[in-house]
């Protein structure tokens, strides 16, 4: 067999933003080298599933994996984390502050739960109200906090893409304050029938 006969092929990771390429050269050995791209995911790095749905972010044009995670459906379309940030800006702190007041925790026992410094707690919250997401109801001590539509519709978007890390801790540890709260109260009330 000469040299020019031997084909090599060769699977490389597709570029950023480039759905799929194949490229044929030649060597000065006479080699044919072909080359397919291979797509992942241009957010978390996965490969994508060619049986599936292609997802691309609606405005930078990046191929997402067809999971919540990676590709954020607001509003009809999709978007990658970064670009979605842009449009609808809530950072992790704020997530968890809406998840409390959505799941009736008052304001002290979310910041408890957050394990944040007082005044980054202070600050998400008026960022929160200064953007429509959470609006304050009442004055002084009879104060409360309440989550608006556009809040709600926020914490929504983002509820699959921040599963991770803090913010899971944070919403375990909301679930077993729930959970802790009923039981006293089961036991009160059994308490109070005896
Ligand atoms: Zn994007
Ligand atoms: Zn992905």
């Amino acid at each position: 067999m000469e040299s020019r006969d031997i084909l090599e092929e060769r699977e490389l990771p597709e570029k950023e933003k480039v759905l799929a390429s194949k490229r044929y050269t030649t060597t000065t050995a006479g080699k044919v080298l072909r080359e397919t791209r291979v797509a992942f995911c241009d957010w978390c790095g996965h490969r994508l599933d060619n049986s599936k749905v292609t997802i691309i972010c609606g405005t930078c044009g990046r191929k997402l994996c067809n999971s919540s995670s990676c590709a954020a459906n607001y509003e009809g379309r999709h978007y990658c984390e970064e670009d979605l940030q842009r449009i609808l800006p809530l950072e992790r702190l704020h997530f968890k502050i809406i998840h409390g007041l959505i799941c009736g925790l008052n304001l002290e026992k979310i910041k408890d739960l957050t394990h944040c410094q007082k005044e980054s707690f202070n600050s998400a919250l008026k960022e929160l109200i200064n953007r429509n997401y959470v609006e304050k109801k009442g004055i002084s001590l009879f104060s409360s906090y309440e989550v608006l539509d556009h809040g709600i519709r926020a914490w929504k978007t983002y509820y699959d893409i921040f599963t991770k890390e803090d913010v899971a801790h944070f919403k375990d540890e909301v679930t077993n304050h729930i959970k802790e709260e009923n039981e006293n109260a089961v036991e009160r009330h059994n308490r109070n029938d005896r």
